[in-house]
């Protein structure tokens, strides 16, 4: 009968609509009324920003070309949205820069004994301290895998709800440590980094970039979103560089374009992908930089801590790709297993990533889905772990500045709990694109 033939199909229906389905259960609880908008702007074209080559002799030409088009350099308008919030910020708040350290004026809870520590009254006056102060709603070996999507099916749709609330809420009562939050004077925006941008609504596609400005590509085609995570790394020169999953290499191109790396490493751990990175820098830069370094390597195994700044940009769910893309869809039944261990592999990464990082340096995380699980709650995750096994400490950077700072362009998620989350919309179709920047104090 019907039913029967619905059901064959079923098991064989077209990835993207698993993924669409998968969204549906896990994303619409979470985005509610905004959900409808971000699932159109999904499964329609996105929009592109040209990222303008500094090394271009001729760019100042390719800049006219760009604004002839009808585009705007969109980092000029964010320089005086930046300007006018610091502005009113100021007749709010006038605070006193602290000369103390840091590490200070954090007050971290004692770790459980990972290292070896003295049995005496002291420490366990301590731990009675915690306890008290955290009250951990769960079982302490609670693991926070428990709140993310797992293998389980569920068949009650009750369970399923309550599961995807959980995985949306990340309580942070359920962790040994809270993640701490901090304010940070809000940066300079990059002198140097120009993009361009049609404006809100227009749909208009920029012609692919050609040779006809020089002997360089004049301009770099890209998500806007993603040049979030360069801006929220504040290059400044001098620092020490490390991009951990670095291919194809636009946001290693948009670093480059900073004019502030005079030391970078990137790592990825794909040849195929890194030749891309390679050529990008063969069209863009000419030849690839004595200061920078490309190497293939697992970043997962990263441990020294030899860099000031660190950009781990993983893996993650491409939602936009599962969407429109029958071909390697993460959502094929054969790629269950690696799409479940995506937070798992993502929280190794971000993991490393610290590691790497000398204290006082910062760390930025992004991923391009919306997908909770794998922004607020891979940071959660890696920052338990951190406490938990090793000596690390780490804060949250707030990074809520950027909303203002960018409001003509991007349409953020105002409820994300550690990071800043671009959502797709049809008159501005950047993103999704999580943004997180970590700080390790020691
Ligand atoms: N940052 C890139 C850009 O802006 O063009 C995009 C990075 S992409 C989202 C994630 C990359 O991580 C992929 O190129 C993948 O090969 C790489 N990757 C996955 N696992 C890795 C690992 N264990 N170590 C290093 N790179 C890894």
């Amino acid at each position: 009968g019907y039913k029967k033939k619905w059901a064959k199909n079923e098991g064989s229906k077209p990835h993207t609509v698993h993924a669409l389905n998968h969204m549906e259960a896990f994303y619409k609880p979470v985005f509610k009324e905004r959900w409808p908008s971000i699932r159109i702007s999904l499964l329609t074209t996105s929009k592109y920003c040209a990222l303008l080559n500094n090394y271009n002799s001729e760019n100042e030409k390719v800049e006219k070309y760009l604004t002839d088009l009808g585009t705007y350099n969109a980092m000029e308008k964010a320089k005086l949205a930046r300007a006018k919030y610091l502005e009113k910020e100021n007749q709010q708040i006038v605070t006193e820069q602290s000369s103390l350290p840091i590490e200070s004026l954090i007050d971290f809870p004692k770790r459980p004994s990972h290292s070896e520590v003295d049995e005496n009254d002291d420490v366990n006056d301590d731990d009675e301290d915690v306890k008290e102060d955290i009250q951990p709603v769960v079982g302490k070996n609670t693991s926070l895998y428990d709140f993310i999507p797992t293998k389980r099916v569920y068949t009650d749709k009750e369970l399923l709800q309550q599961h995807i609330a959980r995985v949306a809420t990340f309580d942070d009562s359920l962790l040994e440590v809270p993640v701490k939050v901090i304010q940070e004077q809000v940066p300079e925006l990059p002198e140097d980094l120009k993009f361009f941008v049609y404006p809100k609504g227009d749909i208009s596609k920029f012609p692919n970039p050609k040779m006809k400005h020089g002997n360089l590509l004049g301009y770099y085609m890209m998500d806007a979103a993603s040049l979030l995570p360069v801006i929220a790394l504040d290059l400044q020169e001098n620092d020490s560089v490390l991009d951990l999953c670095a291919a194809p290499g636009g946001k290693t191109l948009a670093m480059l374009q900073t004019l502030k790396t005079e030391n970078l490493t990137c790592i990825d751990e794909s040849w195929s992908r890194l030749s891309r990175l390679k050529d990008i820098s063969k069209w863009y830069i000419g030849e690839t930089p004595s200061s920078m370094s490309v190497s293939k390597r697992d970043g997962k195994l990263l441990e020294d801590p030899f860099y000031n700044k660190v950009l781990v940009d993983v893996p993650c769910n491409t939602d936009r790709h599962v969407l429109i893309s029958e071909d390697n869809n993460l959502f094929k039944p054969g790629r269950m297993e690696e799409r479940l261990e995506l937070p798992k592999e993502q929280m190794e990464l971000l993991v490393a990533g610290i590691k790497s990082c000398k204290p006082g340096g910062t760390v930025v995380y992004s991923t391009c889905t919306l997908s909770p699980a794998q922004n607020d709650g891979v940071i959660h995750a890696a920052m338990d772990h951190l406490w938990k096994e090793t000596d690390i400490d780490t804060v949250v950077i707030d990074i809520s500045y950027l909303r203002p700072i960018f409001k003509d362009i991007f349409t953020f998620f105002p409820k994300t709990k550690y990071g800043q989350l671009v959502l797709p919309t049809l008159s501005s179709n950047f993103g999704p694109m999580y943004i997180c920047k970590i700080k390790r104090i020691r």
